[in-house]
């Protein structure tokens, strides 16, 4: 196999899968639906609530990782987390449930926790993105992440009103602002791209959103792509996943994706519906089917 082959067929695809029964269990879903690499969260997304990673548990997810050569590990961040609340209790709730969803990555060994950058109703945009900033050097501080191959991803969002990350300059400012304090990078998803109002399905508009990539969050630090197609319309602002190949995005623009080179780096994690048993299956086998021809 020539090296080209070689690294195209370890090509990085997976999927978010369940972690019920631990979180090592994720290693053993994201195998059995044909993925080298995958997506939780390390606690429930929708409660304040969680539990500190059980190093038994941490264990088995790397024996597991090691023996089916999975990873890299991402984790989503809990939906509750506002950095950028204009309410300080919510704000305060937030840094430290963000504080813990960087102690479990820690310890779960999960290479990459992806973060929405949040709301700033009732606050300014500037002031939203000061706050976000800070709520992320407060978050981390003494922790030990230096040295570990560990990053939190500002991830674009559908652009809704007063949401930070629609527009991707945004995103880029939120990451150059933090670099100097935190390992960051950036998560970029289809369907918020594509609802946020750039147009990645026509080929030119594919050309066009790529130079704006380019010319705010850069290339190298879009660590993942969410490869999701959309429910709704291009610059609908309505973030509703669906299957890949069978939304407002088509099969084309993934393949598009999976082949640009400059995107070889990247890992490519599906978060589409669970419609029925096997759809994490079938949509990781549809993009690795896009990825090979
Ligand atoms: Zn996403
Ligand atoms: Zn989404």
């Amino acid at each position: 196999m020539s090296d080209v082959s070689k690294a195209k067929a370890k090509k990085r695809i997976g999927v978010h899968v369940g972690v019920a029964g631990g979180s090592w269990t994720a290693v053993e879903r994201a195998v059995a639906a044909g993925a080298n690499t995958f997506q939780i969260f390390s606690s429930s997304p929708r409660s304040w609530k969680s539990a500190p990673v059980k190093p038994e548990d941490a264990l088995k997810m790397q024996q597991l990782r090691a023996k089916h050569d999975v990873g890299p590990v991402a984790i989503h961040a809990s939906y509750l987390i506002n950095l950028c609340s204009q309410t300080e209790s919510v704000r305060e709730n937030s840094t430290m449930a963000f504080r813990g969803e960087v102690e479990r990555a820690l310890a779960l060994g999960a290479e990459f926790l992806v973060l929405h950058p949040g709301s700033w109703k009732g606050l300014t945009r500037t002031e939203g993105l000061k706050l976000a900033a800070e709520g992320i050097e407060k978050a981390i501080e003494g922790l030990a992440w230096q040295g570990k191959d560990f990053r939190i991803l500002i991830e674009n969002t559908a652009g809704a009103e007063f949401s930070l990350g629609g527009k991707l300059e945004q995103v880029a400012e939120l990451v150059e602002v933090l670099k100097p304090c935190a390992p960051v990078g950036v998560c970029l998803d289809t369907c918020h791209v594509h609802v946020a109002g750039y147009d990645i399905v026509s080929e030119d508009g594919y050309i066009e959103t790529m130079l704006v990539v380019k010319d705010t969050v850069g290339f190298d630090a879009v660590k993942v792509w969410h490869c999701n197609d959309a429910k709704a319309a291009m610059g609908s602002k309505l973030d509703r996943h669906e299957h890949i190949g069978e939304g407002t995005i088509g099969a084309a623009p993934f393949r598009r994706l999976l082949h640009d080179a400059r995107f070889d780096h990247s890992v490519f994690i599906a978060e589409t519906p669970v419609d029925q048993p096997g759809d994490e299956a079938r949509n990781v086998g549809v993009l690795r089917t896009l990825a090979a021809g």
